[in-house]
């Protein structure tokens, strides 16, 4: 059975106590967008403390800043956010793979039919991968900080989560929050 159907009872019980949400604003309370990995393992509401209204949750595989450039211009211009957390993971899938590996698995299964656009299209992705934990957080925070499409007097900090025990550990943050401290 697909998954989906059981959307409906779960959601009955869920509208049973939606309460006043319907009321939030849309701009996110704490001025907040999270960055993180679409890993199912993963709740960052539950483990940062958010409730509805709180936060913009970007989610990609990987937790990859690049990726979500273009939400985060939204949520920073159009929503007034100010801050960015980007969490990335211990045991995450993007530490398993290269973009050659991936890209040859797509279009070995290809149809002939489709086989040139399959090749075209996949060969087009980046698929973001990364093989140091610490690093790429550090990479994802200086791209956010030197990116011109990010306001400069945004708080970056980029972060690990621990899928073995739910802990967070800060692994990097950029100069302008330090200084604001
Ligand atoms: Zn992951």
């Amino acid at each position: 059975m697909p998954a989906h159907t059981e959307f409906k009872s779960a959601n009955d019980a869920y509208v049973s106590t939606f309460g006043d949400k319907g009321d939030l604003p849309l701009p996110p309370a704490k001025h907040l967008t999270v960055v993180t990995c679409m890993d199912a393992r993963i709740d960052p509401a539950q483990h940062l403390g958010l409730k509805e209204g709180d936060a913009h949750i970007i989610r990609n595989a990987g937790g990859s800043a690049r990726d979500a450039l273009r939400s985060i211009v939204i949520s920073q211009r159009l929503l007034g956010t100010r801050e960015i957390a980007v969490f990335h993971h211990t045991g995450c899938g993007m530490l398993t793979f290269n973009s050659g590996q991936l890209r040859d698995i797509v279009k070995r299964s290809a149809p002939e039919s489709t086989s040139a656009e399959v090749a075209k299209q996949v060969d087009g992705i980046d698929f973001l991968e990364f093989d140091d934990l610490e690093g790429s957080v550090k990479e994802d925070v200086a791209f956010l900080k030197e990116s011109p499409l990010v306001l400069p007097e945004t708080t970056v900090s980029g972060w690990v989560y621990e899928v073995e025990t739910g802990k967070v550990r800060m692994a990097s943050r950029s100069r302008l929050s330090r200084m604001a401290r």
